[in-house]
């Protein structure tokens, strides 16, 4: 079976300073342990080694995520960051695909599926991100949409271990908006996800892949999504950003 997966996206927020003292107290609101639930905490790339330092000596009960990748190993690759400086550094997740990067710096399906490819030869766990815009959604063509990107972005993936691919259906019209999906427009689409990866990799692998919901997810409503079929958890944001709403989150999800 799947566990669940409570992972947050800081985004370009925090300090390394700021990030320090938020890991540390999320290792204390966690203190307990998370139970069946991975918890991922994707800071800024220059916050990577405090939190990695927090998790170390607070023997803390979450994983290390990026939010961003180059596909190349090394090289003349100015302001980028290789999959091997991730391992080095501790991270074992690694966003890519957020709606950000393809809206704001161009990234296309092409790319994500580089970096996914680049990820997994190095053992890093991608959380790959899909959505609709918002008038994909209202021309009633979205699970459309986010199959095509599906297929896209795992061509020519080879998926071993199931638990080590992780899909986040993102509609970006929910997304730091305060709009959330409903939990039945969120299992329409993680549904259909399911679907296309058990179509592309067989039934087994799909059943063992996660696939999150993520779009202005918050303490108060991550219940009512979690109880979907084919809902495993939540790519969280702005809640992320303080370590008693993302703590309440993932106790929701235990
Ligand atoms: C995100 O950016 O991945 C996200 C889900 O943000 P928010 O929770 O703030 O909508």
């Amino acid at each position: 079976m799947r566990n669940r997966m409570i992972a947050g996206n800081w985004k370009m927020n925090e300090t390394y300073t700021e990030g320090v003292v938020l890991a540390q107290g999320l290792a204390k609101e966690l203190a307990d342990g998370t139970g069946d639930v991975d918890v991922v905490v994707c800071p800024p790339a220059v916050d990577l080694k405090g939190v990695a330092e927090v998790i170390e000596q607070e023997n803390a009960p979450f994983a290390l995520g990026a939010q961003n990748v180059y596909w190349e190993e090394s090289g003349a690759y100015t302001g980028e960051t290789a999959p091997n400086m991730l391992t080095n550094i501790g991270a074992t997740y690694c966003i890519i695909g957020h709606s950000e990067r393809r809206g704001y710096f161009g990234e296309t399906d092409e790319d994500i599926n580089k970096k996914a490819k680049a990820l997994m030869a190095h053992d890093i766990v991608p959380i790959s991100c899909c959505g609709e815009p918002l008038e994909v959604r209202e021309a009633g063509k979205h699970v459309e949409f986010v199959v095509d990107q599906i297929k896209k972005d795992t061509e020519g993936l080879e998926i071993a271990d199931p638990s080590k691919y992780v899909v986040a259906y993102e509609p970006i019209w929910a997304i730091g908006t305060g709009k959330t999906a409903t939990a039945d427009d969120a299992q329409e689409v993680c549904g259909a996800i399911r679907k296309t990866l058990a179509d592309i990799f067989g039934k087994e692998t799909a059943d063992g892949i996660r696939v999150l919901y993520g779009g202005s997810a918050k303490p108060n409503n991550v219940a009512g999504f979690l109880e979907k079929e084919d809902v495993d958890g939540a790519l969280v944001g702005g809640a992320s950003l303080k370590a008693d709403s993302f703590a309440a989150m993932v106790k929701a999800a235990m």
